[in-house]
């Protein structure tokens, strides 16, 4: 069976692995390769690789960094298709969904291949007598990424393209569940020209992000995934000095206020709330109707629309979406359903038990509808990450908009009107990361960053954008008089002012 190796210094690890772990083909429920699970050792091997690399490259001047970036991005072009269905087969997404994930990330390499413009300081000239300020952005060392399995694309090249441009050595530890699409990303920054060292890959468990927690030579760590998790790691490595950025769970609302534009409203959450199996920390799986008659109505088109949803192969170019990724979350996610089901919610459509012909042995489950949610509900404070939409009903703009605010979780919110008023109070006052006004899914593009609220986030600087420049770099400032004949100062005991 095929084993998916470490990438560490330029090359696939040759060595016998003492753990593996298995990687199955959602669609069909089987497993289809092995991957090799590392150990602190391991960890010591691609810190030591990064080391002796990073210097270096640092040490290039930035445009020749952004041309290895540039190369990189017309590769992972060149090599969409094979990337796709690499993704799919492992995660279990369709196709173009795939596409989807490995564009948002080529649109993070895109936005640094600007690094030497991004990198630029800031100058003062005479901020004092004979006296210039000056600052700059340098290269925070050796930086690691921990990434979940939903986005096995994106979320690796969020994190390594802006390290890498600006300057950095950096290990992924990828999600042992779809371990191989970052692998491949790491040979086709080797072919673009990015030195090798400068990008490893180590797979693993708890024991290889310990090891990279612990590990005194890396100096950041970007973690995106679940949020006990995110806080776990947070908390340890912080504690060990390191700069952390944790991006967690999430629950995000739909507001769908009575002038809203139904039939779009309708379609934008279905696609959300369903899309990759719900599998998306920024799907949308609560609609919160405003008003019973707007509820009557969302829910009515909901059904219809739902009756036309095709669930499929993840190679199935007619499927809307194909299996979850495993067999435990599957369980979890029907878990969930009967959770709902035994608080009092209404079953409206069950996605449940859902075979489809020639693949029984598959991950698949249906759409999954339930009306009069209530906030008290677990079904509904929690997490479920699956194809199921919860309708949450509410009096007012003012109860809607405090569902969200008052959530756990504080990822994505979307509000469908033609209210400019209502939009733009909501805006302003959602206790939420990312809002979407008529925009189901308000992933920021690439030259803004993306980042949640409260359990969705740890740590102060985004992903992507300039918060992630700022993240891989550490600010130098420089205060500099030059002697110029002037007289000599006298010697002083108090604080330097500019008086
Ligand atoms: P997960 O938390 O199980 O795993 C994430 C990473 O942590 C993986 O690399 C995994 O190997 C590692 N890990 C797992 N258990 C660990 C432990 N005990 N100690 C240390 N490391 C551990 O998450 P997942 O199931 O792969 O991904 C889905 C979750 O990620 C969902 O909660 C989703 O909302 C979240 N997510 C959040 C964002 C965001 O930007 N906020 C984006 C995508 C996914």
């Amino acid at each position: 069976m095929r084993l998916i190796q470490h990438f560490i210094d330029g090359s696939p690890f040759e060595g016998a692995p003492s753990r593996t772990g298995d990687v199955f083909d959602p669609s069909i429920g089987k497993v289809q390769a092995r991957v090799t699970l590392g150990d602190s050792a391991l960890v010591d091997r691609a810190v030591a690789s990064a080391k002796a690399a990073q210097p270096a490259w640092a040490a290039l001047n930035p445009q020749r960094r952004a041309r290895v970036m540039f190369r990189f991005k017309e590769l992972i072009e060149a090599h969409m298709d094979e990337l796709a269905e690499m993704l799919s087969r492992e995660h279990g997404k369709v196709i173009a969904d795939s596409k989807g994930d490995i564009q948002r990330g080529l649109e993070v390499v895109e936005f640094v291949c600007g690094i030497p413009h991004l990198l630029k300081g800031e100058y003062t000239e005479g901020a004092g007598p004979g006296i210039d300020v000056y600052s700059m952005r340098q290269p925070i060392g050796i930086a690691a990424g921990i990434t979940p399995f939903n986005f096995p694309a994106m979320i690796p090249l969020w994190m390594c393209a802006p390290a890498l441009a600006s300057g950095n050595a950096f290990i992924i530890k990828p999600s042992e569940r779809d371990p191989s699409v970052p692998v491949r990303l790491a040979e086709l920054a080797l072919e673009a020209g990015l030195p090798k060292g400068v990008l490893n890959v180590v797979h693993g468990d708890k024991v290889v992000v310990d090891a990279i927690l612990d590990h005194p030579d890396v100096k950041a760590v970007s973690f995106v995934g679940s949020s006990d998790i995110a806080q776990y790691v947070y908390g340890r490595g912080a504690a060990a000095g390191k700069r952390m950025q944790c991006m967690g769970g999430a629950k995000n609302h739909a507001i769908v206020m009575a002038d809203a534009d139904m039939d779009q409203a309708v379609a934008d959450i279905i696609g959300a709330a369903y899309g990759s199996a719900g599998e998306r920390c920024m799907a949308l799986p609560v609609v919160t109707p405003v008003g019973e008659e707007t509820a009557e109505r969302l829910r009515a088109k909901l059904i219809s629309a739902i009756a036309d949803l095709r669930v499929g192969v993840a190679t199935d170019p007619d499927a809307h979406y194909g299996p979850v990724v495993s067999a435990q979350h599957k369980a979890r996610v029907e878990n969930y359903i009967q959770m709902a089901v035994d608080e009092g919610a209404e079953l409206v459509v069950d996605g449940r038990g859902l075979s489809l012909q020639g693949y029984e042995e598959g991950y698949f489950l249906g759409p999954t509808l339930l009306d009069r949610v209530t906030p008290g509900m677990r079904s509904y404070q929690e997490e479920i990450f699956g194809p199921v939409l919860q309708i949450l009903r509410a009096s007012t703009f003012e109860e809607a908009v405090s569902y969200p605010s008052q959530h756990q979780y504080g990822n994505g919110v979307a509000l469908f009107t033609r209210n400019g008023d209502f939009a733009r109070k909501f805006a302003s006052e959602v206790e939420v990361g990312m809002i979407g006004i008529n925009v189901p899914i308000p992933v920021p593009v690439a030259y803004h960053s993306f980042g949640g609220w409260k359990r969705s986030g740890f740590g102060d600087l985004n992903q992507y954008g300039m918060d992630g420049i700022r993240f891989y770099t550490r600010t130098k400032t420089v205060t500099q008089r030059w002697p110029s004949g002037g007289a000599v100062l006298d010697q002083s005991f108090v604080i330097p002012t500019m008086r």
